[in-house]
């Protein structure tokens, strides 16, 4: 037991001397290499002699990265071996010898960049774009220290910009970062067109290639308000530099797709070329909120879907709301992003499912992943109005976002959020988070949660409704569990019809008629009738007054 204490006191004094030594030197070489790239790392092997490297393997749904990584090899004095994994090697040298480990990387898929690749390595003879996690081999460190790093990018074409997570057209560049910030950096070069701006004093730089439907000034002034204003919100100033990257995807003819993710002081986009300005817009405000909800509002709890009512509902009211508050939205617009989430929640087959299928099913099923982003958008709305009102306008939701993010400590729990909107609110509000998202009771949008330029009218939705088992119709070729009161009874089905051929209709399509052959006692008919239910579903809607 004596012997097991003193072992562990000894460690943990390493641990701290480890801890405390000047941060560990890593370069990096990158150059042009026919139709790859070499890569060049040198660093100091440890001082056991033995080292291992990690290559790409798996990042943001994509495997098995290390396809991209060829020709691995090592300086004169060092051996390399396989391990049983294939993205993890060993290297046997000298206590604490320098090593240097040269690659190449090329690029493993075939065709024009999809959503589906977006995130592989691209190695073209125009540009190159890179997600650290996707191409750098390095040596198995703490990912959390920081490390004297450079990286020169030798033999480019002089007409090649550079631009990554680390500063935009500098050819050799240095800086101390620990390597999880190197692995999640994005990294690109070729006939980019740099924008280059600021949000108060510091910059904001645009890399973009292609063709678009706005300029790469719109975008860039876009961008940059977004950032000011987000970060007026939250008083936080500190990042220094940021970089967007813009790269077009193809989903075939027409598609329209954008998406992109946050990454070392940069955001990653990418577009189908019909995208629009507006469309990124609520895109890189909703990524870009995520910088502090919920990462600097305190700890998220495990599983984070148990509160992704609020990192990503919240998340998503602050999009709109600051988007607003710094007029980057028409009040129009303002309107209309409510009203097309309402009818979207108000739609939603798992609308009241409770927070359990939430955790359960997020990343099996669409509809389920769609709902804490509107319960909680609908939630924190109503939230921020009734805060306003028991304080006679004086405190918000803002106010307890703002005192979460001051104290930044609490981890985040149904428990520690109820407690602080309860404090602003002046009262208890436990039932009502248990009865909305716990259990998942419909969040009826309040009339005036928009503030006195918008009021609120009731619409009505057609429901899609068949009116009958369909299921029993296709396979047991027969009519039953007819509603007496739906449209398709109206038009003549009757249970016990036999079907008799083809069926038209478009599911969940309450516009295009449905249409039936059946055969009875009176013989062949053709029923045509619209799925719509009965009853209307109600549905708020914000006007502007006029
Ligand atoms: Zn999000």
């Amino acid at each position: 037991m004596l012997g097991r204490t003193f072992l562990f006191t000894f460690l943990l004094i390493v641990t701290a001397a480890a801890a405390s030594a000047k941060p560990a030197e890593l370069k990096i070489a990158v150059e042009p290499a026919g139709s790859a790239y070499r890569v060049s790392v040198t660093f100091a092997g440890d001082a056991d002699g033995s080292t291992n490297i990690l290559l790409p393997n798996e990042w943001g749904g994509q495997q098995e990265l290390f396809r991209a990584i060829r020709n691995l090899s090592v300086s004169k004095g060092t051996t390399l071996a396989d391990s049983d994994k294939p993205f993890v090697k060993t290297l046997t040298h000298q206590p604490g010898q320098k090593i240097t480990v040269t690659y190449e990387i090329s690029q493993d898929f075939q065709g024009p960049l999809t959503n589906a690749v977006r995130y592989r390595p691209v190695t073209d003879a125009i540009y190159i774009h890179w997600i650290g996690n996707a191409v750098w081999v390095l040596p198995e460190w703490d990912e959390q220290t920081d490390n004297d790093i450079s990286i020169e990018w030798k033999g480019f074409a002089k007409s090649w910009t550079v631009a990554n997570s680390f500063g935009t057209s500098r050819r050799k560049q240095k800086f101390q970062a620990k390597l999880s910030e190197l692995l999640s950096a994005i990294f690109v070069a070729g006939d980019f067109r740099i924008t280059t701006t600021k949000a108060k004093a510091n910059d904001v730089n645009i890399a973009i290639r292609g063709k678009w439907q706005f300029t790469d000034a719109e975008l860039a002034e876009m961008i940059r308000k977004v950032i000011d204003t987000e970060r007026d919100f939250f008083g936080d100033h500190t990042q220094k530099y940021y970089l967007v990257t813009l790269v077009q995807t193809d989903e075939g003819p027409k598609a329209l797709s954008f998406g992109g993710t946050g990454l070392t002081d940069s955001f990653a986009l990418f577009a189908t070329p019909n995208a629009t300005v507006s469309r990124l817009r609520g895109l890189l405000a909703h990524e870009y909120a995520h910088n502090w909800i919920p990462g600097r509002l305190g700890r998220m709890p495990e599983p984070e879907q148990d509160l992704y009512w609020f990192s990503e509902g919240f998340t998503d009211f602050y999009t709109y709301k600051l988007l607003r508050s710094g007029s980057l939205i028409t009040a129009a617009e303002y309107a209309e992003a409510y009203n097309e989430r309402i009818r979207e929640y108000y739609l939603l087959p798992v609308r009241n499912e409770p927070n359990d299928r939430i955790v359960k099913d997020f990343w099996t099923d669409r509809n389920v992943q769609r709902l804490p982003y509107l319960r909680g958008f609908l939630f924190a709305t109503n939230l921020d109005a009734d805060i306003r009102n028991a304080s006679e306008g004086t405190a918000s939701l803002d106010n307890a976002i703002r005192e979460l993010f001051a104290t930044s400590k609490t981890p985040l729990s149904f428990e520690s959020l109820t407690a602080i909107f309860s404090k602003y609110l002046g009262v208890d509000i436990t039932s009502a988070i248990r009865l909305h998202l716990r259990d998942g009771a419909t969040i009826v949008p309040q009339p005036y949660a928009l503030g006195p330029d918008f009021t609120q009218r009731i619409t009505e939705m057609p429901v899609f409704e068949l009116g009958f088992d369909f299921d029993k119709f296709a396979k047991d070729r027969v009519v039953a569990d007819l509603d007496p009161n739906s449209s398709a009874y109206a038009a003549g089905l009757r249970n016990g019809q036999k079907r008799n051929g083809g069926v038209s209709l478009a599911f969940g399509d309450t516009t295009k008629e449905v249409e039936l052959k059946v055969k009875d006692d009176e013989g062949e008919k053709t029923i045509k009738f619209l799925p719509i239910a009965r009853t209307r579903l109600e549905i708020p809607q914000y006007q502007l007054k006029q």
